[in-house]
């Protein structure tokens, strides 16, 4: 099964119905790079508005079906993701992106609820560096 027809079927379970224009954006998803932004989608889903593509965008994060992953400059990018609570390893040189989901903030969240009182709802975390194929070309580059 396609990622477009399994991510078609997961919103039909939650019963939202795929519209023509819903499943060009999903084809878009499915072939775009391992990780995109919002304007990437728009040209690979040409007729689809900017709003539509938000909304659809919205809809497969609440699904968790796509993941955010937050660039070292700032920039939003999306990314095809059905694998749950994850974090991101960004490669500051060639801006690859790797997943990892053994995140251990569980202490963390216990302290702050405790001090702040607050009723904590979730974390966002990345990791920036340098991914080691970056570093074995740095290496051949800079003569010893
Ligand atoms: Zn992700
Ligand atoms: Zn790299
Ligand atoms: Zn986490």
């Amino acid at each position: 099964m396609s990622d477009v027809d399994l991510i078609v079927q997961r919103l039909e379970l939650r019963g939202h119905r795929v519209t023509g224009s819903r499943r060009s954006v999903l084809e878009a998803l499915a072939s775009a790079a391992a990780h995109f932004t919002v304007d990437d989608v728009l040209h690979l889903a040409p007729g689809v508005g900017r709003a539509t593509v938000f909304r659809t965008m919205k809809l497969l994060q609440d699904l968790n079906v796509v993941c955010r992953v937050l660039m070292e400059d700032g920039s939003l990018h999306y990314r095809l993701s059905m694998r749950g609570h994850h974090h991101h390893l960004v490669c500051r040189s060639c801006g690859r992106v790797e997943d990892f989901s053994n995140c251990d903030v569980s202490s963390l969240v216990d302290q702050l609820r405790q001090v702040t009182e607050y009723e904590i709802e979730g974390h966002w975390l990345e990791v920036y560096g340098k991914c080691a194929s970056c570093r074995i070309l740095e290496q051949v580059e800079v003569p010893a």
